[in-house]
């Protein structure tokens, strides 16, 4: 396109693209010091047991602290996959979180963890041996980990990230497959690995009452999850009548900023044997 409109637009093109790049590799030179002097750090959501309102286990997410200001997942985990610092930084995140919950399973509290993992992570060589080392490490059992992955992990290159996973789930790690809902053919990909758990797309929660093919298709997944097997979690609970709705569909279990937002270790520590707070 820049050609059709002369020689000078492609300079201005080039020059844009040219500071793109540099960017991008500014960043992923920043981010790789972060990880080496401890700028990145957890937080923990809630995930509740939607029968009893007790707090069964937490998600961990990550944030960077970045000079004093906090940036979410969303502003670095892609410059993070590309580079490949997704590898020692997810790495970084199982071990930090592992320690921290096997903490707080030692005062009796039976707490479960849940971490994302990106696809590369699965894909890299030594995988299944340094969740098995972290586990081992934290002195945590496997049963108590989930390991959450997008449904396109279990297509993308070829299905590859399926035998690790596997392997993993037959040393008990539990599986949850994220945001579900959004990709293609969702029901073919569950054939493909077992899973544990499948976590409802905050998008369908959203519109949940207000849109009724969103809300059949709600009722579907949480009656596909009983049906299978498998643990039906709704994530992005904002509205109390999202709740009352979920639990009269049965679905299992929720997380949302209603029930409780990401928190630091501390504000978990104070939740020991509780509920998730008053909006229950
Ligand atoms: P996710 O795994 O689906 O995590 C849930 C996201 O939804 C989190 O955003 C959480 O803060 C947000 N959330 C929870 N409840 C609500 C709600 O009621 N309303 C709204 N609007 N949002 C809610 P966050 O922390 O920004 O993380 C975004 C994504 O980044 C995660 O989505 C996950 O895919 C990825 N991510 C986060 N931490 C990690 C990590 O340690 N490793 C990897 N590989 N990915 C991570
Ligand atoms: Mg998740
Ligand atoms: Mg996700
Ligand atoms: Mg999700």
């Amino acid at each position: 396109r820049a050609k059709e409109r002369g020689p000078g637009n492609v300079e201005v093109y080039a020059a844009h693209m040219h500071d793109t790049v540099v960017s991008r590799l500014e960043l992923q030179i920043r981010l790789r010091r972060a990880l080496a002097e401890g700028e990145f750090f957890l937080e923990y959501q809630p995930i509740v047991d939607l029968g009893s309102s007790q707090v069964t286990s937490v998600e961990a997410l990550v944030r960077w602290n970045r000079d004093g200001e906090v940036v979410g997942p969303d502003g670095f985990l892609g410059a993070a996959e590309e580079s490949g610092l997704i590898v020692p930084l997810g790495e970084w995140i199982l071990r930090e979180a592992c320690e921290k919950v096997a903490v707080w399973r030692v005062s009796d509290w039976d707490i479960g963890l849940s971490v994302n993992l990106s696809v590369k992570q699965v894909l890299s060589p030594r995988f299944v041996e340094t969740v098995e080392a972290v586990l081992a490490d934290s002195g945590l059992s496997a049963e108590v980990l989930t390991l959450e992955v997008d449904e396109d992990v279990l297509l993308d290159g070829g299905g590859e990230a399926v035998q690790p996973l596997a392997e993993l789930r037959g040393l008990g790690v539990q599986l949850a497959v994220d945001d579900y809902g959004m990709g293609y053919a969702s029901l073919a990909h569950l054939r493909r690995l077992s899973v544990d758990a499948i976590k409802i797309d905050p998008s369908f929660i959203a519109d949940l009452g207000r849109d009724d093919t969103v809300t059949l298709l709600t009722h579907t997944i949480i009656q596909l999850g009983r049906d299978l097997g498998v643990q039906v979690v709704a994530e992005g609970i904002e509205r109390p009548e999202q709740l009352e709705q979920l639990r009269a569909m049965g679905c299992d279990h929720g997380q949302g900023f209603l029930v409780a937002r990401p928190m630091a270790a501390s504000g978990v520590e104070s939740l020991v044997g509780g509920e998730a707070g008053a909006n229950l």
